[in-house]
This record gives C-alpha cells, structure tokens and sequence, in this order.
C-alpha cells in the first residue's frame, strides 16, 4: 500500500513563540505547512524566513470565523498567551478559545484530521495541590480577570473532549506550562522576555509582588519535542498530558538569574502583584514521562543563554 508520509498541515497561531518554531520542525520534517494567524500577538519576522518555501503557505485568518481547507492534522495554537495581552481584550481572547476551539474542531471532524489542542497550566489556576497532576481539577476564579483565558482554555478542553466522545474526532490535548525561548516579543510581557529586554537595556528589572511565586520554565526545543510524541501516539492516547520542565525557580531567582547571566547593571524594583497571580506552579510529569518517554533535557541556564543571544541581536538590529 502506498503510505503518503508527507502530510498537509495546519498550525493556528503559527506567527507566534511556539507555532513558528512549530512550522519550521514540521517543515524540516518533510511536511507540508498551512500557516493561520491573525497577527494578534503574533509577529510576521517570525516566519519571514519560510516565505517562499514551496511546501509553506501562511493565511491572515481570525480562527473565530469558520475556515474550509484541505488538511491531515491541526495544531490548535491560536490564542495570546501573555497575561498583558490576553487581558487587552477579554472577550476576543474568550472567543478565540471556544469559537476557535469549535470552528477547528469543526474541520477536523469534516476533514477526519487529527487534532491537537494547545491548553495550559492554566487551566489549574492558582493550585492547592503541588505538583500539578492530570488529575488535579484546579482552582480557578471563574470571574477574575485572568478567566478570560483560563476558563476559555477549560471549555476548549472540554469541546476536545465531546467532539472526541461524541464525534469520533481523534483529539491530543496538552497542558503547557511556562515556556521561553527565542521568538518571544520583546513586548511580550511574559517575565523570561520581560527580565531579559530589561537586563539588556539596563532598565529596572520588575518584580511583581516579592518574586517568592515560583514557575517551572520549559526551552522551546523541549517542548516540540514532547509536542511531536504525543501526536505520534497512538489514537488511544488523548491526554490531557502536562508538558513543561519540574525544575521550579522562584521570581526573584530567575531575575537574579538573568542579571548575572547578562553582566547587568540593573536594578531589581519591585511593583504591585496583578490580582490571582498563581503562588506557584510546577508540573507533574509522570504521565509524559510513561506514556510518551519524555521528558525536558535543557536546563534554565542553557535555554536562557539561547534566548538571551537572540534578544542581544534583535535589540541590536
Ligand atoms: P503567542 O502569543 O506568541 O502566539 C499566539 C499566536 O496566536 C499569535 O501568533 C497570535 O497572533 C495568534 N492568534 C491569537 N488569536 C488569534 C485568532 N483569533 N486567530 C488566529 N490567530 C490568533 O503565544 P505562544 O507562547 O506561542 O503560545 C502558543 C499557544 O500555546 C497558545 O495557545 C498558548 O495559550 C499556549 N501556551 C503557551 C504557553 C507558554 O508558556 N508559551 C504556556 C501554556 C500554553
Ligand atoms: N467548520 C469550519 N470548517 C469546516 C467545518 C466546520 O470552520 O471544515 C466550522 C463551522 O463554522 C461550524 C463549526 O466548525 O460552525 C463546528 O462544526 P460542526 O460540524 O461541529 O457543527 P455544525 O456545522 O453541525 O453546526
Ligand atoms: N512577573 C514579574 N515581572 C514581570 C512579568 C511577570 O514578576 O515583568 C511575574 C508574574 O507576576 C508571575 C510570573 O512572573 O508571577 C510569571 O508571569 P508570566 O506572565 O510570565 O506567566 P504566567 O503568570 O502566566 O505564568
């Protein structure tokens, strides 16, 4: 029987962090790559390099109006991923997840593609229980001004879920948590690219509240890596699973971090802590590590000397 191994691909969100790093492993890969964004948070430098390459295509689309293509397997990755964005607009960043989540769904179950589901740490709020595993409900404020985002990332797993049980549709959900590296914008607003911009522009770093919250901070690569193991999994597989490195910092040690690693002259200032801030957060990656054989091989210091070289030329150029 003749095997296609070349298949079409779409990547929502695919002029941002993750999915242009995404499209261009999926492209090294032999694939053919449909790129859709709507350049809401997402920056067309990042994906520059690709135009023109013959299996890339890019689409300005808005995942919240229905979309008629062609393919063999959807990344779901279209939503702002920064607190300062996806506060900028509470309603479209809600729309985005669910209206989003429905219209891929949507043609995924037309086109019988496989489907992934970019979700999030999120969805466990700021959490009582430490790590976070799958099995954990979370605990979020369903009202506070981070829900636009986490309750919308929670209904969108939720439609994975029913589409999958009620319409067949094969479905990969992950959980990401905090993940940096290259590609970030500098106004991004997420504290890796925050501490960074500001280390190497000589600007106070800001802490937010006294940097005691702790985060666990994945490198891209590790990610995509974890990323193209659950999509080559068996169907049976659908997670959720969480994606992200256990080796938790707290706020003040990553600036710290940064300052030394930039020979800084900066300032540590402290501001005010935005309201349901999560205290801390690391992932549980027992099920990554068992039903996926993965788990993050780069550490903090390796993945920021990366991200740090990166920020130095773009600040540069
Ligand atoms: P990002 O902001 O760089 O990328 C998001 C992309 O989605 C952008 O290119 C943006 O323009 C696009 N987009 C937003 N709304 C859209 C819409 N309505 N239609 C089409 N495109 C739209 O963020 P990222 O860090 O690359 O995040 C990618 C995905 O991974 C997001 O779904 C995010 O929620 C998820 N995620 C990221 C992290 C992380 O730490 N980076 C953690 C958990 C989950
Ligand atoms: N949809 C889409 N592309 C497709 C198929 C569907 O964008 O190829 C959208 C369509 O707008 C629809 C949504 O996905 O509203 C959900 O599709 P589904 O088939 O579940 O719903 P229905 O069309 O039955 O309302
Ligand atoms: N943070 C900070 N200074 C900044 C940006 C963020 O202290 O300039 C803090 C923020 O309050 C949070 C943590 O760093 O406790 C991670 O924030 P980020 O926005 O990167 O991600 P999230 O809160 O969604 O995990």
């Amino acid at each position: 029987m003749h095997m296609r191994l070349s298949r079409r691909i779409l990547v929502s969100g695919g002029a941002g962090f993750i999915g242009s790093h995404l499209c261009d492993k999926l492209l090294a890969e032999g694939h053919e790559v449909l790129c859709v964004d709507n350049y809401f948070t997402g920056w067309r430098r990042n994906i520059e390099h690709l135009v023109g390459t013959p299996r890339f295509e890019v689409m300005r689309h808005d995942v919240t109006f229905p979309l008629y293509v062609e393919v063999d397997d959807i990344y779901n990755l279209a939503c702002p991923a920064s607190p300062v964005h996806y506060q900028h607009d509470p309603v479209q960043t809600l729309k985005t997840s669910v209206h989003g989540a429905i219209n891929m769904l949507g043609l995924a179950k037309r086109t019988r593609a496989k489907i992934f589901q970019a979700s999030t740490s999120e969805v466990y709020g700021d959490p009582t229980v430490h790590p976070q595993p799958e099995s954990y409900w979370g605990h979020v404020n369903p009202l506070g001004i981070r829900a636009c985002y986490d309750e919308g990332k929670r209904a969108a797993e939720t439609l994975f879920f029913d589409y999958h049980r009620q319409h067949k549709v094969r479905i990969k959900v992950a959980r990401i948590f905090n993940t940096y590296g290259p590609r970030m914008h500098p106004n991004d607003g997420r504290v890796v690219s925050n501490f960074i911009v500001q280390a190497l522009s000589g600007n106070d770093i800001t802490i937010y509240g006294d940097g005691s919250q702790t985060r666990s901070f994945c490198y891209v690569t590790d990610l995509l890596d974890g990323f193209g193991r659950l999509m080559a999994s068996g169907d049976e597989f659908i997670g959720p699973v969480n994606l992200g490195n256990p080796v938790e910092f707290s706020i003040r040690q990553l600036a710290e971090l940064v300052i030394e690693m930039t020979d800084s002259t900066s300032k540590i200032v402290a501001r005010p802590l935005p309201a349901d801030d999560p205290r801390q957060r690391q992932p549980d990656i027992a099920l990554a590590r068992s039903a996926l054989g993965w788990e993050p091989k780069v550490a903090l210091a390796d993945g920021l000397k990366e991200t740090i070289s990166y920020f130095r030329k773009l600040l540069a150029s």
